[in-house]
């Protein structure tokens, strides 16, 4: 057992059963998501569509690959194919590209809402309102091969209250999306503050470095 397995388990143990971990391979090597393959993880987030790609040919095929990036809207062909779930979508016009490209594929691809919390101008995601401007337009209603299951955010300050409040505000956010349109997936935490996202309600926590350690440049 070395060091990638011995952090994974030792997470994976402290976290409800119920909390899906998804492992962030971006800019790690390829025996590295090998390794964690092997002791069963399938599920593995990157957050550019070359990378993925390059390690999507080499790897196993069931790996469930998740898209965690800004969407590069003229390269979502290359990935729609396989994806299992993009996290961050963030207007309609790209839902109405990934729907296109699906219905070319005959698939059924799922998303998630990139959801902005805190003021930061440079903060990507849409606001609640945005949000819910998506869900009830005609235009994604009548969409057959694109579904929206849910919302990521980031907690954009490193102090604790204030990653607080920010996940509360995805949370109650989640809690809505949830009973109005079925929503099931709040991606929410990452190496540093999964803790406490788990603590407000977080379904899939996308861990980097705590698994994998430092990040390299390929
Ligand atoms: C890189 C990244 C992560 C993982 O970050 P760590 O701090 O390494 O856990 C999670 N979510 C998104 C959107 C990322 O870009």
């Amino acid at each position: 057992m070395n060091y990638i397995e011995n952090k994974f388990f030792s997470i994976k143990k402290l976290i409800p059963k119920n909390i899906e971990i998804l492992a962030v391979s971006k800019s790690q090597d390829i025996s590295y998501i090998e390794r964690l393959y092997k002791i069963g993880h399938r599920d593995f987030g990157e957050n550019y569509v070359q990378e993925m790609i390059e390690k999507y040919k080499k790897l196993p095929k069931d790996i469930r690959w998740h898209m965690i990036g800004r969407i590069q809207s003229n390269k979502l062909k290359y990935i729609i194919p396989f994806i299992h779930l993009i996290h961050s979508v963030q207007n309609m016009k790209q839902i109405e590209i990934i729907n296109k490209i699906a219905l070319k594929y005959n698939r059924i691809v799922h998303c998630l809402l990139q959801i902005k919390i805190g003021n930061e101008e440079s903060k990507s995601g849409i606001t609640s309102q945005e949000s819910y401007k998506i869900l009830e337009s005609e235009n994604y209603k009548i969409m057959k091969n694109v579904k929206i299951i849910g919302i990521m955010g980031m907690a954009s300050f490193q102090e604790e209250t204030e990653i607080n409040n920010e996940f509360v505000y995805l949370c109650k956010l989640y809690r809505k999306l949830k009973n109005k349109y079925g929503h099931y997936i709040l991606s929410m935490g990452m190496s540093r503050d999964y803790h406490i996202a788990i603590k407000y309600g977080s379904t899939i926590i996308r861990l980097g470095t705590s698994i994998f350690g430092d990040r390299i440049k390929l």
